[in-house]
C-alpha cells in the first residue's frame, strides 16, 4: 500500500478519494486552486448510484438530513396535468431511491469529512510541475513549495490541468448543443419527487433538494453556443417557462434576479484507456466529463474515489492497482458518457418517441450492478 497521497482537485471525486485513502491509512495532501473551495449554488439531482456510494462512505444519513432522499418520479404533460407516476418499490435500497441536495450543502458535508479524517487540506494552490521515477513523483507548487507522493490523483474536473500535462494531445471537452439552466426555488408540498415534464419546447425537470426547497432544470438546443448577458438572463428564463402550468408558473413568478440562475453549456469528454500515467491517475470529470441526461456524473466521480482506494489496497504495486482502477470503471464511465450525450442528440433531433427514456432507464438499471 502506498504511505502518501497528493490530490489535485476537491470536488465530489476528489473528496471521495480523500476520505477512502485516508480510512486505508494513506497520509493524504488534497489542493483545490479556489481559495475560498467554493461550489456554485445550484441543486444537483443524486440518482441510485450516487447515494449507494455516499451510503458506502458512511454520509447517506447526512445528505438525507441536509437534502432530499426518496424514490419514484412523475411525468407531467407541458401544461403540468400528471401522465404517469410508476409505482416505486417498498423498502428500495439506496440504489433504488433518488433525491437532490444543493451542491453548497453536499460540499459542506463532503469537506467536514476531509477535515477530520485528518487531510491536509491547501486551498489556492496549483500544481506547477510534476516529474516522476519509478518511486515517487516530485510535485511543484504555484506557492514555491515541494512535495515527493507515491501518488498523484487528478481529480481537478472537465478542464483539468493534470489531463493536460500528462496526457497533452488528448482534444478539449466537446460541447453537445445544449445549454443547462438552473434555478432554485420554495418547494410547495405537493413536489415530492422528481417531476418531468414531456412534449415542450425545451426540457424540463424539478428535483427537491430539501425540505422546503427544489431546483428547476431546464435543457435548451443552443447549437451556436451563444454567450448570455446576465443582464438577458431573467427574460429568457421566464420566456422558456411560459409554456408549462404544474409547478412551473410560482417558480417563474418568483424569478427577479439573475442571481437566482446558473446556466452552463453542456460538454462531454470520454479519455480512451489508460487513465494514468507512471503514477498520475485521473479520476471524475478529468477522465470523464458527462452530461446531465443521467444526472449520474457525481456518483461516478464517487465511485472512482472509492474503487481507487479498493485497488490500492488489493495490489502491491501501483502500476498494477492503476490498472486494475481503469479496467474496473472504463466501462460503466463508458455507458454513462456515451448514452447521456446520446439522448441529448436525440432531444436535439426532436425525436418524441420513447427510444430515450428506455435508454435512460436500462442505463440506470445496468447502473445498479456493483461497481
Ligand atoms: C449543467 C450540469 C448539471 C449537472 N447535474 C448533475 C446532477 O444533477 N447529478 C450528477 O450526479 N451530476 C451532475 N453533473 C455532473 C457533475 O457535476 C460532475 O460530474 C461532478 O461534479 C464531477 O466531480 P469532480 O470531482 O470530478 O469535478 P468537479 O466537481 O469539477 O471538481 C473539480 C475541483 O477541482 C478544482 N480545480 C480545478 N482546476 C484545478 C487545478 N488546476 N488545480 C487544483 N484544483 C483545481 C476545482 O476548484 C474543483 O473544486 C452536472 C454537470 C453539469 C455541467
Amino acid at each position: 500500500m502506498i504511505a502518501n497521497a497528493l490530490i489535485v482537485g476537491g470536488g465530489v471525486g476528489g473528496m471521495t478519494a480523500a476520505i477512502a485513502l485516508r480510512r486505508a491509512g494513506v497520509d493524504v495532501t488534497l489542493i483545490d486552486a479556489d481559495p475560498d473551495w467554493r461550489v456554485y449554488g445550484a441543486g444537483i439531482s443524486v440518482t441510485g448510484i450516487s447515494l449507494r456510494a455516499f451510503d458506502d462512505l458512511g454520509i447517506l444519513d447526512r445528505i438525507r438530513a441536509r437534502g432530499h432522499v426518496g424514490a419514484g418520479m412523475r411525468g407531467k404533460t407541458v401544461a403540468g396535468q400528471t401522465v404517469f407516476e410508476p409505482p416505486v418499490p417498498e423498502n428500495p435500497r439506496p440504489v433504488e431511491q433518488s433525491g437532490g441536495i444543493m451542491r453548497p450543502v453536499l460540499h459542506d458535508i463532503l469537506s467536514s469529512i476531509v477535515r477530520a479524517e485528518g487531510v491536509t487540506v491547501r486551498l489556492g494552490v496549483k500544481v506547477q510541475a510534476l516529474v516522476q521515477d519509478d518511486d515517487g513523483v516530485d510535485v511543484g507548487f504555484t506557492d514555491g513549495s515541494e512535495g515527493r507522493y507515491d501518488l498523484v490523483v487528478g481529480a481537478d474536473g472537465i478542464f483539468s490541468q493534470i489531463r493536460g500535462m500528462i496526457f497533452p494531445d488528448v482534444p478539449r471537452p466537446k460541447f453537445t448543443g445544449q445549454g443547462c439552466w438552473r434555478v432554485v426555488a420554495k418547494r410547495p408540498p405537493e413536489v415530492d419527487r422528481t417531476e418531468m415534464y414531456f412534449g415542450g419546447p425545451v426540457k424540463l425537470g424539478i428535483n427537491p433538494v430539501s425540505a422546503d426547497e427544489m431546483y428547476m432544470f431546464i435543457l435548451e438546443h443552443v447549437p451556436d453556443n451563444p454567450f448570455f448577458a446576465e443582464a438577458e438572463m431573467v427574460s429568457h428564463v421566464r420566456a422558456l417557462l411560459e409554456p408549462f402550468g404544474g409547478a412551473v408558473p410560482a417558480v417563474r413568478e418568483s424569478l427577479t434576479d439573475a442571481a437566482q440562475i446558473n446556466y452552463r453549456p453542456l460538454e462531454w469528454l470520454l479519455l480512451p484507456k489508460p487513465w494514468h500515467q507512471g503514477r498520475v491517475v485521473l479520476i471524475g470529470d478529468a477522465a470523464h466529463a458527462t452530461t446531465p441526461h443521467m444526472a449520474s456524473g457525481a456518483g461516478i466521480a464517487a465511485e472512482d474515489g472509492l474503487v481507487l482506494a479498493d485497488e490500492l489496497k488489493r495490489h502491491d504495486a501501483v502500476a498494477d492497482a492503476l490498472d486494475a482502477f481503469v479496467e474496473r470503471r472504463f466501462e460503466r464511465a463508458r455507458l454513462v458518457v456515451e448514452n447521456s450525450v446520446m439522448i441529448g442528440d436525440m432531444e436535439m433531433a426532436g425525436d418524441m418517441s420513447n427510444k430515450g427514456p428506455t435508454m435512460l432507464g436500462a442505463t440506470m438499471h445496468q447502473l445498479q450492478q456493483p461497481y
